[in-house]
């Protein structure tokens, strides 16, 4: 039975790679201490590949990076089996999460001038245009691979933000309240969202850097520059077979690829850094209570339809990525020193409750 048991897990897990490749998938990143930290402060640390510890706990995740793990480790890790998913049909989805400060940007775009080499190196490219680099290359080998039929792909992409609750549209900043729909046709999307068509890495990272520069941030004591809304970008892929025979009709298909880079919850007390952010650290503080609730209920096996995802803007976006048709990697980034080990622990929980969660991916075909 033990043989079975272990089908039916790997069957629940979403995939014929079984627990290699789970629905949900749960790394922690371990950020460098900066200049302000100092090693002997270090409550946090790597034991194996798949654990750590904090004080004297200790922790099991899908994989632990350490701080001296790179931008490419992260990407050979998430972003490879990411790319493979999305092209064989897969929906999928990476959450950034961890407190302000924990890397939860760095580790998703990098620095934008990375993107383009200009001054930043490549080296500090984050994951998301490392996905997308392969993604383009990938397609265009399947294209030169003409082994009598020819995949035709349509790729189209939007960036939008959650801010104070409302959701802006980070490819037009004119658009800075836009409403969430649900048709029973093409299921949940954003009434009025700016759509790019793109066809080549160029294309892509153009877009990214354009809407990092429209993202809201605001200052506090912990980085100068503390982002203060939640954004999550999409890229959808068509594929269909051209001038094909019949064969090659059924496999036509589409995935989604969403990207999501929450806003920091500041230690520091709001009082400080003015009216302004004292509202919007409130409506960052709610959405992530939110999403923590939402977490809780499908860890506790809630069904989807009766988990709470009304609770904010952020849990209704995420209800295909989170208990819905999509292979998740959730990471968890954590700053090493004492000062930090309540939001370290925090963020830990957090991955553990995540990872008890069941998504459902299948492959879109249509
Ligand atoms: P968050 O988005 O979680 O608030 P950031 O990604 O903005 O945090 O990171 C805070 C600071 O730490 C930035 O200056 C960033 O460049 C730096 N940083 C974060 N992670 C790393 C890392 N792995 N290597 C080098 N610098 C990092
Ligand atoms: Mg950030």
């Amino acid at each position: 039975t033990s043989i079975k048991n272990e089908i039916v897990e790997s069957e629940k897990q979403g995939g014929e790679l079984g627990n290699l490749d789970p629905s949900v998938k749960v790394v922690v990143r371990i950020r460098p201490i900066n200049g302000q930290e100092k090693e002997v402060d270090r409550t946090v640390r790597k034991i194996s590949s798949d654990s750590l510890s904090v004080s004297d706990r200790k922790f099991t995740f899908d994989s632990v990076l350490d701080s001296n793990s790179n931008q490419e480790d992260v990407f050979q890790l998430i972003g490879v089996p990411l790319v493979k998913n999305a092209l064989s049909g897969y929906n999928t989805s990476i959450l950034s999460y961890g407190q302000t400060g924990s890397g939860k940007s760095y580790t998703m775009w990098g620095p934008p001038s990375a993107m383009v080499e200009d001054p930043s190196p490549r080296s500090h490219q984050g994951i998301v245009p490392r996905i997308f680099q392969m993604l383009f290359s990938e397609i265009q080998r399947e294209q030169e691979n003409l082994d009598g039929k020819q995949i035709n792909y349509q790729c189209r992409c939007s960036f939008l933000e959650i801010y104070n609750e409302h959701i802006g549209d980070l490819l037009d900043p004119t658009q800075r309240n836009l409403e969430i729909k649900d048709d029973p046709k093409n299921g949940l999307y954003v009434e009025n969202l700016t759509e790019e068509y793109v066809s080549s890495y160029e294309d892509v990272t153009q877009i990214l850097i354009k809407g990092l520069s429209s993202r809201k941030v605001g200052a506090t004591t912990v980085n100068s520059k503390s982002s203060r809304s939640h954004i999550v970008f999409t890229f959808v892929i068509e594929s269909w077979c051209k001038g094909a025979s019949s064969k090659c009709f059924s496999s036509s298909k589409t995935s989604r690829i969403s990207l999501i880079d929450l806003a920091g919850l500041d230690r520091n007390k709001l009082e400080d850094v003015g009216r302004q952010h004292v509202q919007e650290g409130k409506n960052v503080k709610k959405s992530l209570s939110q999403l923590g609730y939402l977490v809780n209920a499908l860890a506790k096996e809630t069904q989807p339809e009766d988990a709470p995802y009304q609770g904010s803007c952020l849990t209704r976006i995420l209800r295909e990525s989170l208990g819905g048709n999509a292979k998740l990697t959730v990471i968890c980034n954590i700053s090493a020193d004492n000062r930090n080990s309540g939001e370290v622990l925090s963020t830990l929980r957090f991955g553990q409750r995540i990872k008890s969660i069941r998504n459902e991916p299948v492959i879109n075909e249509i």
